[in-house]
Formats: structure tokens, sequence, C-alpha cells
């Protein structure tokens, strides 16, 4: 185990499928003990023994992560059973409907703001006090191409996407004196059930067809892992406030 993960106490949202649970296996595979968190328990359960099954560790904790109890839960259960958060992973997150701001419902809007950016400004703020007891400790976000730019999805995922690129900028500088950092990926296209189930607005497919084209190749979730993982190790420890694409150079086009 070369990558300084081994034994450390690690929690990831969303961890019941698609990129979150690649990212907890390959945490477990550096030896890490992951809090699965995931609103889904079936999928919660069947990733926290299949990383037990494999000899490591894993606790799974279930609710809706848009809940300040569940997001205090999430924390209790690192801390109780690991001793602290060494790492945090906001991945957990929902697509909408791919519409123009007009189409956009008030549901839809407070929904997909308040899972998508809400949940990890609430999870991240329980966690804070834990790290800076402890000196420190690694943030990664999961973003989004759509928080790079404005045509990848619809108006309220693009605006949660580029709040979550700025409270990963706003932790990086507001806590580097003390020890923590905070990254952000930024998937491209990745075979999930979340790519897989976009709902399609009024305006998103027809006015973003053209720009979808430029996406390049489908990523598999264990590659956004990597990157994950990468992110929140000592290897990266002069990585601050980064948001780093994983997508076949889309940012790039
Ligand atoms: P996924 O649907 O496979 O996984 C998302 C997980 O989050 C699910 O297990 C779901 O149950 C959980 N979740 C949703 N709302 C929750 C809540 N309120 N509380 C707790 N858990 C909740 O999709 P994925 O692609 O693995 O998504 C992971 C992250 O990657 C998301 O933040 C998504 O926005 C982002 N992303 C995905 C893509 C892509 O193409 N798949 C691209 C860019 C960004």
């Amino acid at each position: 185990m070369g990558s300084g993960l081994d034994g450390r106490s690690v929690i990831v949202t969303g961890a019941g499928s698609g990129i979150g649970r690649a990212t907890a296996l390959a945490f477990a595979a550096e030896g890490a003990r992951i809090v699965v968190a995931d609103l889904n328990a079936e999928g919660a359960r069947a990733v926290a023994e299949e990383v037990e099954k494999a000899g490591g560790t894993a606790v799974a904790v279930v609710g809706d992560l848009s809940d300040q109890a569940v997001a205090d839960e999430v924390v209790r259960t690192a801390v109780e059973r690991f001793g602290g958060v060494d790492v945090l992973v906001n991945n957990a997150g929902i697509m909408d409907r791919m519409s123009a701001l007009a189409d956009v419902s008030d549901a839809e809007w407070e929904r997909v703001i308040r899972v998508n950016l809400t949940a990890p400004f609430l999870l991240t703020r329980a966690v804070l006090p834990h790290m800076l007891r402890a000196g420190g400790g690694a943030i990664v976000n999961t973003a989004s191409e759509a928080g790079l730019r404005g045509s990848a999805a619809g108006a309220a995922y693009t605006a949660s996407k580029h709040g979550v690129v700025g409270l990963t900028k706003s932790l990086a500088v507001m806590y580097r004196k003390q020890g923590i950092r905070a990254n952000a990926i930024a998937p491209g296209g990745t075979r999930t059930s979340l790519a897989l189930d976009v709902e399609q607005g009024a305006h998103g497919p027809t006015t973003l067809g053209p720009y979808l084209a430029n996406m390049g190749k489908l990523a598999g979730p264990e590659e956004q892992a990597a990157a994950i993982v990468f992110l929140a190790s000592p290897s990266a420890s002069n990585v601050n406030g980064v948001i780093l694409p994983v997508d076949d150079a889309w940012a790039a086009v």
C-alpha cells in the first residue's frame, strides 16, 4: 500500500452506485475504511458488503443527504467507527430534465440545488470541526462538465454544479492554512445510471445537441474514481482548489 491511504477514514456519498461505488472500492483497495452513504439502501449495503468480502472495512449509512440529520449521522458513524474523518468525497448527485430556464419548475430547481449543492454544504460543515481538530484532511467534490460551461445540462444542474465549483474553491482558500485541501473532479460523460436516465426537457436535447457532440468518449466510473483517489491522497499534497476535468478533452474543445 503506497498511497498513504491505508487505515484512513473516508466518507463517500452516493456510494451505492456509479462513480461513488467505484470510488468506495478504489479507496478500500488502498486499505482505507469507508462510510458508504446513499439514499438507496440496497445499493449502499451491497457496496459495503462488497468491500468487506474483499477483506476491507466499510459501513453503510442510508438516508437523504439533503437532510442535516442524515449528514450528522454519516459523520457520527465515521467518528465512532473509524476515529475521525480523513477524507470526504461529496459525490451524490442527481440530473435535471435538461430544461432551459423558463421551463424549470420550482420543484425541479429546489430538488436539484438541494441535493447537488446544499447537501455537500451540510455534510462538509459537519465534517470540518473533526478535520480541524485532527490538523487536516482532504475533501473531493464531484462537480461536472456542467460546472465549467453552460452547454452540458439544463439550467438547474448547470447552476448547481457551478455552485459546487465555487464551494470547492472557497474551502481551498479558507482552510489551506489549517491543512485541509479541497479539490473537485469535473466528469464528462460517464457510464452510470445517471447518464443513462437523463430526463429530456422541452429545449435541452435540441438546443444542446451540437455542443454535446464535443463530449468525447464516455468514461468508466473507475476512471473518475482514480482521479478522486489521487486528489485525496498525499501524492496531491500541493494540489488545492483545483477543478480537474476527467472528460477526454471535452473541456479543451
Ligand atoms: P448514479 O446515479 O449512479 O449515482 C448517484 C448516487 O447518488 C446514487 O446511488 C443515488 O442513490 C445517490 N443519491 C442521489 N441523491 C441522493 C441523496 N439526496 N442522498 C443520498 N444519496 C443520493 O450517478 P453517477 O453518475 O455515479 O453520479 C455521481 C456524481 O457524478 C453526481 O454528482 C453527478 O452529478 C456526477 N456526474 C456524473 C456524470 C455522468 O455522466 N454520469 C457526469 C458529470 C458529473
